[in-house]
């Protein structure tokens, strides 16, 4: 199944990225990554099972990068780190990347639970309001014509995953905002300056944090991952209408980086080698490109061209998720001219301009 975060992508190339030699953390656990800063891992209830959480110690505590999703499990986690690491250090802040659950799951939760500001984008903010908020049956209905209009069929097969019920499942409420970062907005916490980086296309106002000295350090959220590709997707719930080009911009921008840089990713290990890594997914994006010029030398709508880049009928979220990739490539090719949108008034095919 495919999760929320991602595509399955054959692992990394030998050549590609290397591994630094860390312990994995235990549950319950923070290894040291460099000094005064720790990597966490919480469980997934999904066939991603974990998620890389991240503590920056400055003077009086620790900051936290990301909270987990909104489970008993991961709220047992936290009780037990209440009861020992965080004893006698509390937590200071929050630092949210994006607005995903399994990212900011429990940052109310948390919140609440010790009293600490939280940081994030307005984009972020702002979704999370949306998403938890109610979804008007006018909302259900513009998002169903949305799918219709790209040819899925039967439509009532989208329905139930437009809802916000999956969401506010996994996301234990609205978290309240004490800073609205930016692009270029600089924190220091403890020995370091932390720079944000808006980074989105996997999500809307997606950030990262970037440190140059002692050594280059990434906080790369979902942005980069070393063994899928984050999904990028165009559904009536993203706000940018080309966010193949957002992400693809951003990879750019992190590929750029130092090639010492250690990244820390949201899934699997710490990692070096960000650029080849960066190129490794970009190709994986040139791949569903190719295929879908394959397929759109006659007219077709974005579900009928599912079949070209899935071997599988996609079923259920699968489908949601799926769509908004086939999507985020047509409409990535439509905006750079390579494609002409055909829309007959009913539903909008995309055909390849020879
Ligand atoms: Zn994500």
């Amino acid at each position: 199944m495919m999760s929320p975060d991602g595509a399955a992508l054959p692992s990394a190339g030998p050549d590609s990225i290397r591994y630094p030699d860390l312990p994995l953390p235990q549950p319950g656990e923070a290894v040291p990554v460099r000094e005064g800063l720790w990597w966490l891992r919480m469980p997934l209830p999904i066939s991603l099972d974990h998620i890389n959480l991240w503590l920056l110690e400055e003077s009086n505590g620790y900051a936290l990068v990301d909270t987990g999703m909104a489970t008993p499990a991961t709220r047992e986690l936290w009780e037990r780190l209440f009861a020992t690491l965080l004893k006698d250090r509390r937590l200071t802040r929050i630092l949210l990347t994006h607005l995903h659950p399994d990212h900011a799951g429990l940052a109310a939760w948390l919140q609440q639970r010790c009293g600490v500001p939280l940081w994030t984008s307005a984009a972020t903010l702002e979704q999370l309001r949306m998403l938890l908020g109610e979804t008007t049956p006018a909302m259900l209905a513009q998002r169903m014509a949305f799918f219709a209009r790209h040819g899925v069929e039967p439509i009532e097969d989208m329905r139930p995953n437009l809802g916000s019920r999956g969401y506010q499942d996994t996301v234990d409420g609205l978290p309240q905002a004490s800073r609205l970062m930016r692009d270029g907005d600089v924190t220091a916490l403890g020995p370091r300056q932390w720079r944000w980086l808006d980074t989105g296309g996997h999500a809307h106002g997606h950030l990262c944090l970037e440190s140059a000295a002692p050594e280059p350090v990434l906080i790369a959220g979902d942005q980069v991952l070393p063994t899928i590709a984050p999904n990028v997707g165009l559904t009536p719930l993203t706000p940018d209408p080309n966010p193949l080009a957002t992400y693809l911009a951003s990879l750019e921008r992190l590929s750029a980086l130092d090639a010492d840089t250690l990244v820390l990713p949201s899934h699997g290990r710490p990692f070096r080698g960000v650029a080849g890594r960066a190129g490794e997914i970009r190709q994986h994006h040139e791949r569903h490109m190719a295929k879908l010029f394959d397929a759109c030398r006659t007219p077709r709508t974005a579900f009928e061209c599912l079949p070209f880049l899935y071997r599988r009928a996609q079923r259920g979220f699968n489908l949601f998720l799926a769509m908004g990739e086939a999507l985020a490539h047509l409409e990535y090719l439509a905006c750079a001219g390579r494609f002409a949108r055909l829309n007959d008034g009913a539903v909008i095919r995309y055909e390849r301009v020879a």
